[in-house]
């Protein structure tokens, strides 16, 4: 399998349009020790005509058109892309959704807690119901393997897929009364996907309340994970937010209990870092920061990036 990065900043892209946090400023700049991102963004393809998004990034229309393997072939309609699955209801992992309404029958994959958010707080995402056949969401069950491809092609797939759930944070946008309904552990998951012996782990946001995704990642061939801040009070101390990353959901990179210090060399694979937001220092090149996460065996994902499993 082939997995292609089309995005790896977090949420408002790196630089973000009406931020000037000195990351942004110098990359805005033009400063060549920082590299521009989209938002976060993955593609799996098991061959060329048989591909699965990681979630619908705000930029997933330009991301399908600079990737040739996701362009159409033969029919006037046609689309490579078999399923989506979404690991949230975030708006960064599904705005996106609204760039597929071109009347194309899909097989989106998530949570019934994030299926329900999605058509029923957002009515507007029921123009995915015009395709013919509509649109078709399917549950990704818990604690066993599931195989892909039957629905969208009629033949089994040979990639097989399973969600780990992660933690209870759902976004701050639904409403009290369905979250109030919703099962906490149905609200951010992890996806392992496998191929043969090959093993990848995708997850974008660890809020960190759970450890069963240390197994996950630390048995993959490639693990990428929540790069999304340096800092617990990034947000505060930039003066751009008011919360800190474990109350929006993610578990920061440096110091006591952080990423780096809670999964450190127990996994057999390659560990990349994902998500990452446009004041994380990590994204300059010189910084201090990026030195101590390329010495600690991290890579950190670009957009373009390919792996091969
Ligand atoms: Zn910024």
């Amino acid at each position: 399998m082939r997995v292609t990065i089309l995005g790896s900043a977090a949420g408002g892209g790196f630089p973000q349009w009406n931020c000037a946090c000195p990351n942004c400023s110098r990359v805005r700049a033009g400063a060549p020790h920082l590299k521009a991102r989209s938002q976060a963004q993955v593609v799996v393809c098991v061959d060329a005509g048989e591909c699965y998004l990681l979630n619908a990034s705000p930029d997933l229309r330009s991301q399908i058109l600079s990737t040739p393997l996701l362009a159409p072939s033969d029919s006037p309609r046609h689309t490579p892309i078999a399923g989506i699955f979404l690991t949230s209801a975030d708006v960064d992992s599904v705005a996106g959704l609204l760039s597929l309404r071109e009347f194309q029958p899909l097989h989106i994959y998530a949570t019934p807690s994030v299926r329900r958010i999605v058509l029923e707080e957002n009515r507007m995402f029921r123009v995915l119901e015009r395709a013919n056949p509509p649109v078709s969401w399917h549950d990704v069950p818990w604690n066993a393997w599931f195989s892909l491809g039957g629905e969208a092609s009629g033949r089994a797939s040979s990639l097989r897929c399973r969600a780990v759930p992660l933690g209870n944070v759902y976004p701050d946008y639904v409403s009290e009364t369905l979250r109030r309904a919703l099962p906490p552990e149905e609200a951010v998951i992890g996806l392992a996907f496998a191929q043969g012996n090959k093993q990848i782990f995708y997850a974008p946001a660890l809020p960190g309340r759970s450890n069963e995704w240390k197994d996950w990642a630390g048995s993959s061939d490639v693990c990428l994970l929540d790069g999304t801040f340096w800092n617990d009070e990034e947000l505060i101390s930039t003066g751009v937010g008011t919360k800190t990353a474990r109350e929006i959901g993610h578990l920061q990179l440096s110091g006591a209990g952080g990423l780096l210090q809670e999964f450190g060399s127990a996994n057999r694979g390659r560990k990349i870092l994902i998500h990452i937001n446009n004041t994380n220092p990590i994204l300059d090149e010189q910084s201090p920061e990026h030195r101590e996460v390329r010495d600690a065996g991290w890579e950190i994902a670009y957009d373009g990036m390919e792996i091969d499993l």
